[in-house]
């Protein structure tokens, strides 16, 4: 599957839509969620053509791979999330139901979050 450039996060990372920018560094770009499903919802997306993680973990460059890795860590640090603890999710591919062909990784938090999965 190639990349879709017209998908809603390329969107966003070009600036042709909007987005409630949380952080922003070279590697990364951090925004809330439009369809909160916490009181802390936020995604973190790459700056790069990449699919998904498993799109990410084979093509990316390491420094883009390192860059990305930390600005996920630094988001949820810069939105006070650490003494409390919060959950990351990288839906990939059809059976974890991902919606946009970019990836992504959902930061949730501000309140207890229950178990990891409910089927
Ligand atoms: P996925 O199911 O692909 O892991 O999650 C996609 C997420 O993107 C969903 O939580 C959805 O609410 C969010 N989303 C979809 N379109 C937009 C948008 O235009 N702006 C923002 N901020 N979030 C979006």
């Amino acid at each position: 599957m190639a990349y879709d450039p017209e998908n809603i996060f390329a969107k966003i990372l070009k600036g042709e839509i909007p987005c409630d920018k949380v952080f922003e560094n070279d590697y990364a770009l951090a925004f809330n969620d439009i369809n909160p499903q916490a009181p802390v919802h936020t995604l973190v997306i790459p700056k790069g053509e990449y699919i998904s993680m498993a799109d990410f973990s084979v093509n990316a460059s390491e420094e883009l791979v390192t860059g990305f890795f930390r600005a996920v860590g630094e988001t949820a640090r810069q939105l006070g999330l650490e003494e409390g603890g919060y959950r990351l999710i990288a839906n990939t591919g059809e059976n974890a139901h991902q919606e946009v062909p970019h990836l992504h990784f959902h930061i949730l938090s501000g309140r207890p979050l229950g178990p990891m999965l409910s089927f």
